[in-house]
């Protein structure tokens, strides 16, 4: 597909001698230090030292790379010699899955000590996400970008056995080449270890390899001793929304979900079938399952329950599931009453709708009161800036939640539980929309970062990797095929 021109871009060069005041930096990007006080203390997950460490050195490392334009000629650019570049290529899919690849593009920039920069020509990350290195753009010069096309392919660059090669293009999509499919081999990585530019294009999380790669992951493992919470924690340090997004968030937030003691977030992505009307029943029928079984809503009052509570109703004889509400002369009251908010984010409001209407129509045996909400239902997906300040909007409500309900396969689901550092409730609609399914309709996540899909990992393709035996120890420990998808790969 053609690159489109976006004209009105940000400027790119920022000297490095105009440090900001620490205040500055901060309401450059409110996210960055707000976004703690609205997680509880079991979500904070701090970074160890090691890898703050890692992040000041890459922060130093990305300044004294940063592109300038030569003076009185904005065609051409300098590189600052020792420095090498990952330029990442936002694709065309939906912002879930460019967060993961750009996710990995950095961490793949971080354990090869090359500056990550975006060509912000397509798509809207640059216009959604805070500049994330202090003292230096993340921004490729647009008069630099156009040296994409003349990158060699990895085929080519193997052949020339890397000679002369000084930029190369990885595609690291679903469907890849036999020689991309080698990337994460250690020979390629030797191979493509002095070539300045490598454009990185893909829709994939592809941590998991980088830590399948033996120097790689000496490195990663002193930075995560978790390694479940690798995505967590880059993402909160990368991908924080500008100002006026986060506003936005803050807005909703305190509009709508804060103010209940539990906020529950409950993503519905139909990928098949869903302009199909008559499976939204057997959709609703299946979310309404999970969540009484996994705890996430509390129990509704049968319809026999319920005539039986209003008979007691009329002979003075108030049932305890209603005591709480608005019966100031008992020891409940509208203050104690135990309340849920849930936030529904899906492209269709059906799902909004139902679960609404039967928390409106019927009480709850315990009394929880419980608030349903929808930000927004934009029915099919468009490549539109709206639509990605929204869905962006969404993933970052979803991931305060006290619990929080993903859609299987849905890199959507899995940036808001990275995000977030939760395991989610997994709803798995292969059940309703694939004949021979034969996993459970949900399940308990084991981790939560991200499940990479395509890992593209056969022995064959990689010359044999001298691995030690602590590294394939780890790799048992802590690398396992996803829930909701048994050929890819997830860190746990
Ligand atoms: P995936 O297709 O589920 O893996 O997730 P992606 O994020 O890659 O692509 C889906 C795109 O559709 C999103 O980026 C949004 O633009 C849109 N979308 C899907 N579900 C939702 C939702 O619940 N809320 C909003 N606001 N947008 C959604």
């Amino acid at each position: 597909t053609e690159l489109k021109l976006i004209p009105k871009l940000p400027v790119t060069t920022r000297p490095a001698q105009l440090a900001e005041s620490s205040s500055s930096v901060e309401k450059a990007c409110m996210s960055r230090s707000q976004q703690q006080m609205y997680r509880g203390s079991a979500h904070q997950f701090p970074r160890s030292v090691l890898l703050d460490h890692a992040l000041e050195k890459y922060t130093k490392m990305h300044s004294q790379c940063a592109l300038l334009l030569d003076d009185g000629n904005d065609t051409s650019v300098q590189v600052k010699k020792g420095c090498q570049y990952v330029v990442y290529l936002e694709g065309y899919e939906g912002l879930g899955n460019r967060l993961l690849s750009l996710v990995s593009a950095f961490a793949y920039a971080m354990v090869t000590h090359r500056a990550l920069v975006i060509d912000a020509r397509r798509g809207h990350l640059a216009q959604l996400l805070c500049e994330p290195f202090h003292n230096s753009s993340w921004l490729l010069p647009p008069q630099f970008a156009d040296a994409v096309w003349g990158a060699s392919t990895l085929e080519d660059a193997m052949r020339w056995n890397f000679q002369n090669v000084t930029s190369v293009r990885i595609n690291l999509r679903h469907k890849q080449t036999e020689a991309d499919q080698t990337f994460f081999c250690p020979a390629t990585q030797k191979g493509v270890g002095n070539i300045t530019w490598i454009w990185w294009e893909s829709n994939q999380y592809y941590v998991p390899r980088l830590f399948m790669i033996p120097d790689f992951w000496s490195l990663l493992s002193s930075w995560f001793p978790d390694p479940s919470l690798v995505f967590t924690q880059l993402t909160r340090f990368l991908c924080l929304p500008q100002n006026h997004i986060w506003a936005q968030i803050k807005r909703i937030r305190a509009a709508y979900l804060a103010s209940s003691m539990i906020q529950v977030g409950l993503q519905v992505r139909r990928h098949a079938n869903a302009d199909n009307a008559t499976l939204v029943p057997l959709v609703h029928e299946l979310i309404m399952n999970c969540s009484l079984k996994h705890h996430v809503l509390p129990k509704l009052v049968l319809p026999v329950m319920q005539q039986q509570k209003e008979q007691q109703l009329a002979l003075g004889n108030q049932p305890v599931a209603e005591m709480s509400v608005g019966s100031s002369s008992s020891s409940s009251s509208w203050t104690t009453t135990r309340s849920v908010a849930v936030l529904v984010t899906s492209l269709h409001i059906q799902y909004y709708e139902k679960l609404r209407n039967l928390y409106v129509e019927h009480g709850t045996e315990d009394g929880t009161v419980v608030s349903v909400h929808m930000m927004s239902h934009e029915g099919v997906e468009n490549e539109s800036y709206e639509q990605a300040v929204k869905a962006l909007t969404e993933i970052w409500l979803l991931s305060f939640s006290n619990k929080l309900t993903t859609t299987s396969w849905s890199t959507f689901g899995y940036v808001a539980q990275g995000l977030g550092g939760l395991q989610p409730i997994i709803l798995n609609f292969f059940t309703i929309d694939a004949q021979h399914e034969t996993r459970p309709a949900c399940f308990l996540g084991q981790s939560s970062d991200p499940c990479l899909h395509y890992p593209f990992v056969k022995p064959s393709k990689c010359a044999k990797v001298n691995m030690s035996r602590q590294h394939s120890k780890w790799i048992t420990t802590h690398i396992r095929p996803c829930q909701d998808e048994v050929n890819g790969l997830q860190l746990c």
